[in-house]
């Protein structure tokens, strides 16, 4: 395959800053970092892919009693309430939140089972030595729908829950919560074993060495480029290196689209930002959630679910919604619009600063979705006929909206444009290390 010129066969990019680098592998207890952005390349990991295997089975099977066995019985006042996951979801559904249904639906249901169902295949496939090209398609869904899968966050929401409840109702639990929680151990996991780089090697070499080129003391004493400067691309979803003839067609490893820079990346991440920025106001001013008590309704907003917490004493649980619920959506679109100017000529001080900023705003993200989940639990748990309900109220779908926009958002910017804004020789020049650089595992 000529899709790379042989003098770069053993080079590699940042695909945060686009910095052409040398494959090394990682000493164990070390990852390769980045020298210009700071961005951990890979990390030394074992392969082991009969262990994600194992572990997929084992999520595979945990995955419908956790999603249908009941969680937890709140009783109180003669009555009492208890759920699933699903019926959560279908609760939404009943009292036409269809968005908030949707979102629930595929971040803590649909999206969960494809990244075990997809897991599994791949490895299966490898263990037996199988490699369909189908293979290539699933491990890019795969690594997509990462970030949507959100169940660890629905396990924060369900301790917040029995924590908000405890005082006012006795809680009895049943083994959809155990099945729950040792299916997010599992996914956790999965994701933290599964090394994007090996798995796309195994892929590509069908089977092979399945292991990173080293090559000591043979780098570069000219002053470092990046690939684009070099005519090379990185693939966005393989992170394989290819010839910029090749831009406009497909990966020759994962068969993705291959494109220098994320199309049109600073006009689509200012119109989400926006739009998330406009959504903001409506899901923090209307009311997020309604409590009937003896037939009067008293409709709340997410601040005043945060004051009553910690007029409450419960300031650990008043913190952890702040954070989740106010704090990072305006953080992100807040970092965000900083990135943004970065883009600009003349912006070009603390850019390392700005390349971690960027991985805390695509890491930090879906932790928001935590109220929801909340509101999803509380909505069906609590029932307790005249005395007791709580419902949704409609800052929920502007509140999911808002999350799903600094998602996509953090999605489609893509963070090379602020290292192409200024050459590498003037920011390299404190530099005198080899193109690649160990730092420990953090
Ligand atoms: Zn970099
Ligand atoms: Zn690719």
């Amino acid at each position: 395959m000529h899709s790379l010129p042989d003098s770069f066969a053993h080079f590699t990019a940042c695909p945060d800053c686009d910095l052409l680098l040398q494959k090394a592998e990682a000493p164990t207890g070390y990852s390769v970092v980045c020298p210009r952005c700071g961005k951990t390349l890979s990390r030394s990991s074992a392969a082991s892919i009969s262990k994600v295997l194992a572990l997929s089975i084992a999520g595979l099977l945990l995955y419908l009693p956790a999603m249908l066995l009941p969680l937890m019985t709140f009783k109180s006042f003669g009555f009492s309430g208890s759920a699933n996951i699903l019926e959560s979801i279908l609760n939404f559904y009943r009292n036409d939140y269809y968005f908030v249904a949707l979102m629930v639906l595929l971040s803590a249901v649909v999206f969960p089972l494809i990244l075990l169902t997809t897991i599994f295949y791949i490895t299966y496939k490898l263990q037996r030595k199988r490699y369909p090209s189908v293979l290539r398609a699933l491990f890019r869904l795969h690594l997509h729908l990462e970030e949507w899968a959100m169940i660890e966050v629905y396990l924060l929401g369900i301790l917040i829950t029995i924590i908000k409840m405890s005082g006012t109702s006795s809680i009895a639990y049943h083994s959809g919560i155990l099945c729950f929680s040792c299916l997010v151990l599992i996914t956790l996991a999965i994701s933290t074993i599964v090394d994007r780089d090996l798995f796309w090697q195994i892929i590509e070499d069908e089977g092979g060495e399945g292991k990173v080129e080293v090559l000591p003391g043979q780098h570069d004493q000219e002053a470092p480029q990046t690939a684009a400067e070099k005519g090379l691309i990185l693939c966005h979803t393989c992170h394989k290196l290819s010839s910029v003839s090749l831009a406009g067609s497909g990966c020759p490893r994962c068969r993705a689209i291959l494109q220098q820079r994320k199309p049109h990346s600073v006009a689509r991440t200012w119109a989400l930002v926006i739009t998330s920025t406009i959504f903001l106001a409506p899901a923090n001013l209307l009311p997020i959630m309604e409590v009937d008590f003896l037939g009067i309704p008293d409709r709340s907003t997410i601040v005043d679910g945060i004051i009553h917490f910690l007029q409450d004493g419960s300031y650990f649980i008043g913190l952890i919604i702040l954070t989740a619920s106010i704090l990072i959506p305006v953080f992100k679109i807040v970092g965000l619009l900083i990135l943004l100017r970065a883009t600009r000529p003349g912006h070009d001080h603390f850019l390392v600063q700005k390349a971690r900023l960027y991985r805390f705003i695509a890491f930090v993200g879906r932790w928001s979705m935590l109220d929801i989940f909340v509101i999803a639990l509380l909505s069906v748990l609590v029932n307790y006929g005249f005395f007791t309900s709580i419902h949704t109220a409609p800052a929920a779908t502007y509140f999911a909206f808002v999350v799903a926009a600094t998602m996509f958002a953090a999605m489609t910017f893509d963070p090379r444009i602020i290292w192409d804004s200024h050459a590498v020789k003037e920011n390299s020049q404190h530099h005198e290390q080899p193109a690649t650089l160990l730092g420990k595992t953090p």
